[in-house]
């Protein structure tokens, strides 16, 4: 890496700007930015880039400094698509300019190959992909990605690129592709693959049915990495159902051998409990669901976990269907009363819509 800084800039005409940059402020507040400064003249920290907001005439200067290139990309889409969401009707048209590379492509983006598929359990795909950087995807805070599922029938794929304003565009943006999120389960730099492990579900959406249809050879857009990795601690508890597994599984492979704690594993029926790597402290418990509510097992085998008492750092990971997340969360933040650096509570999936 270089020492240099990069940087962008864009003179932006808001009817409000005030009010559109304080929406901003507060906004990444919740991401753990530091804010200083006052109306007028208002600096935004975060990941080791800044973004100023001042005033020149009648415009907005936005001056944004990062560490490297892909650092300036996402500083760049961050503030202009939080612009464009709070400005509302009153968007404005936002043109950056500083430094860029000549890539029209997003940094975070690559086209992965089918190479492989087997299925691990009734229910649970394997697809095995040859990666152009499999190691972006190495640590555990890179767990997740974004697959690009193009439209059926397309003669040519869709793939993104960034526009002047920052943003990914589409060139035709009524063939954009479906965007998935889905967990690596695991990366093979020697061999420059990785596998993600997909749930075949009733009602298939783009992502189930690009599992069920996929053939070798096919090439399919990804933007990642995302995930925020696992915080150290005397004591795990992790909660999850199936589209969960992928990623409780390689956690739990990567934890230390002197690692403790539960897991508990929601899966429809005993066909799909697999066999995982796991320290010899941290007990596993799979929770059939029988056609019972998704997520419901998990609410009740959560809820009735005694809660480890004296000085030991707890950490608690869910992730499972809507439902079953608002009450978990719930659940760490009420009754177990878990800052939020001891836990990470998400929603994988809603029943009955697209997240
Ligand atoms: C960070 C993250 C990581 C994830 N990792 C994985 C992973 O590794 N493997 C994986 O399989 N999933 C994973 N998921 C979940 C996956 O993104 C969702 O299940 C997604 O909805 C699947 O897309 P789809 O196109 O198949 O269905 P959608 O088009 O999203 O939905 C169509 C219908 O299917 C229903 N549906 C969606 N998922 C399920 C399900 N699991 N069971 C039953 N009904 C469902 C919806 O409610 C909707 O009615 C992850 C999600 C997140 C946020």
């Amino acid at each position: 890496m270089d020492d240099r800084t990069y940087t962008a800039q864009a003179l932006i005409d808001l009817a409000d700007p005030q009010a559109v940059i304080a929406e901003l402020c507060n906004h990444m507040l919740e991401h753990n930015a530091e804010i200083s400064g006052e109306a007028g003249d208002v600096l935004l920290r975060l990941s080791g880039c800044s973004a100023r907001f001042s005033t020149e005439g009648a415009l907005t200067r936005i001056d944004i400094e990062a560490p490297d290139f892909e650092h300036l990309y996402f500083a760049r889409l961050t503030v202009a698509s939080h612009i464009l969401e709070f400005a509302e009707e009153a968007a404005p048209a936002i043109c950056w300019s500083g430094d860029h590379d000549d890539a029209a492509r997003p940094p975070n983006f690559q086209i992965l190959t089918v190479t492989g598929c087997m299925d691990v359990t009734p229910h649970m795909r394997r697809i095995t992909f040859r990666c152009e950087n499999a190691a972006r995807f190495a640590r555990l805070d890179a767990l997740h990605l974004n697959l690009l599922i193009q439209q059926p029938g397309l003669a040519e794929p869709q793939w993104p690129f960034v526009g002047t304003s920052g943003i990914i565009e589409w060139k035709r943006p009524d063939l954009k592709p479906s965007l998935r999120k889905y967990t690596v389960r695991s990366v093979d730099l020697a061999t420059g693959q990785l596998d993600i492990d997909f749930v075949l579900h009733a009602d298939a959406g783009p992502g189930s049915s690009f599992a069920e249809t996929v053939s070798i050879g096919t090439d399919v857009g990804v933007l990642g990495p995302g995930g925020g990795g696992l915080a150290d601690a005397d004591w795990y508890l992790f909660a999850g159902d199936e589209t969960a597994l992928p990623a409780i599984a390689r956690m739990l492979e990567n934890l230390p051998a002197d690692a403790a704690g539960i897991t508990y594993l929601e899966v429809s029926g005993t066909a799909e409990i697999q066999n995982l790597h796991k320290p010899a402290a941290v007990d596993i418990h799979w929770l059939i669901r029988n056609g019972e509510k998704f997520g419901a097992l998990l609410v009740e085998a959560v809820s009735a976990t005694p809660q480890p008492q004296g000085d030991q750092n707890i950490y608690l990971w869910a992730a499972c269907e809507f439902a079953a997340f608002k009450t978990i969360r719930q659940f760490a933040r009420q009754t177990w009363k878990l800052k939020n650096e001891r836990h990470l509570v998400v929603a994988y999936w809603r029943d009955g819509k697209t997240l």
